[in-house]
């Protein structure tokens, strides 16, 4: 068989630990077999990002906007503790929040499902996608501890520092205390609801947009409105597509969802979709079957697993012992990625061995062969399911390919 020839590069960006080790089997085992790889390289493992003065993330960033579509590793984000074991020079910026900040983009996560992985919330039949506005709130707030006696303003002023408007947060007489202030850009929110859209057009999902404006009268209100507005846009090619999308109090969605069966994209402010990706990925099961994708509003597209480096294990590797570590979510981001090339080049081959290599990594899990972490949750009647290491199950996925 000729390989798939690929006509744009995919920018390809390396990483760390554990994943960097799956990143090389995944291209050995599972695609450069298949497909002619045209890829522009760029090493965000921490070494190179700490040689380059992280340079190289911004130009992996910058790439990603030139050719419109990504594929990432995960990487270290370095604390205390990492400077010291890579002997870094400097404490080097989480590599995704410099990417997300560069593509202005909202991140997606989505889960892998297979028959015979229980969800620990059994009425989620299909996924529920859920997508966190990367900017504001909580996450670029400023705050004060406050003494007893004092009293907090809200103060607006214009260009030039007049004060224009003043609001009493609150006098604190009688004890001490904190505040905070938190802000948004209405162009940020804009975005965010473009990229919304457009994603649940593009997989035909549902769609719900959850904030707290009874409590919120102008804050969340002003997201209500703005994603409101911005619907108007697309309405006609939902009502066409057939899904529907509606605001609803954040309150009533986590109701909603928890009674449905999934299939429905959930579009939630910062600070609730960091607290909410995290409950949906556990319910499904297995960080390892959570995938992620960064979709800017002119329609960039970075992919890449959710989960981390996986550093536990990768230590033990690293002591030569043999690991069984969850591949299914990078592969998923090579697939994802190789597909949607294959679509804005116009080549058909590629979407289709893109998509037979997520049904051969999925039939594979579902025939009873898997790593460790899903072995607990794995019952399907007549299968006795089988442990495999990394590796091994990379190759198993192969054999489905090739049969
Ligand atoms: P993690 O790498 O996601 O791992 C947390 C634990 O979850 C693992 O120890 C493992 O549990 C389990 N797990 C996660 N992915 C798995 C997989 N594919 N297969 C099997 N088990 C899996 O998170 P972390 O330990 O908090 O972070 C490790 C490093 O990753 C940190 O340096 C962090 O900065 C980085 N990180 C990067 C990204 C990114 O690049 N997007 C995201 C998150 C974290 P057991 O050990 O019990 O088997
Ligand atoms: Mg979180």
């Amino acid at each position: 068989m000729p390989k798939i020839a690929m006509k744009t590069p995919l920018v390809e960006m390396d990483g760390d630990e554990m994943t960097r080790v799956l990143w090389k089997w995944i291209k050995e085992i599972l695609i450069l077999p298949y497909v002619d790889l045209k890829t522009e390289y760029y090493d965000l493992g921490l070494k190179n990002r700490d040689e380059t003065g992280d340079t190289v993330t911004i130009e992996s960033a910058l790439a990603t906007k030139k050719y419109g579509v990504a594929v990432k590793c995960a990487t270290i984000t370095a604390n205390a503790q990492r400077v010291e074991e890579y002997g870094l020079r400097e404490m080097w910026k989480s590599p995704n929040g410099t990417i997300r900040r560069i593509l202005d983009g909202t991140v997606f996560r989505a889960p892998i499902l297979c028959e015979g992985i229980r969800s620990y919330i059994p009425s989620w039949k299909r996924p529920i996608v859920l997508a966190r506005h990367a900017y504001g709130d909580v996450y670029h707030n400023a705050e004060e501890r406050l003494s007893e006696g004092e009293r907090a303003y809200l103060v607006v002023t214009d260009k030039e520092g007049r004060e224009q408007r003043r609001q009493l947060i609150h006098d604190f007489n009688g004890s001490t205390g904190v505040v905070q202030c938190v802000h948004n850009l209405d162009a940020s929110i804009r975005s965010f609801a473009h990229a919304c859209f457009r994603y649940a057009l593009e997989r035909r999902l549902p769609m719900y947009f959850a904030a707290k404006d009874t409590i919120s009268k102008v804050y969340d209100r002003r997201f209500k409105d703005l994603f409101a507005e911005v619907y108007e846009e697309y309405r006609k090619a939902f009502e066409e597509a057939g899904i529907t999308y509606a605001y609803t109090l954040i309150d009533d969605a986590v109701a909603r969802i928890v009674r449905s069966e999934g299939g429905i994209l959930w579009a939630c402010k910062n600070y609730d979709g960091d607290v909410m990706s995290d409950m949906v990925a556990t319910a499904y099961g297995s960080l390892g079957m959570m995938t992620s994708v960064l979709v800017s509003p002119d329609g960039k597209y970075e992919y890449e697993a959710a989960h981390g480096t996986v550093t536990r294990h990768y230590y033990r590797y690293r002591e030569g012992e043999e690991t069984s570590t969850n591949s299914v979510a990078t592969i998923f981001a090579w697939t994802g990625a190789l597909k949607k090339r294959g679509e804005l080049d116009g080549i058909p081959a590629l979407c289709a061995f893109s998509e037979r290599l997520e049904r051969a990594t999925i039939a594979t899990i579902e025939g009873g062969q898997m790593t460790g972490d899903l072995i607990p949750l794995f019952s399907r009647e007549g299968i006795v399911p089988q442990k495999l290491s990394s590796e091994a199950f990379l190759r198993a996925v192969a054999e489905r390919l090739d049969a």
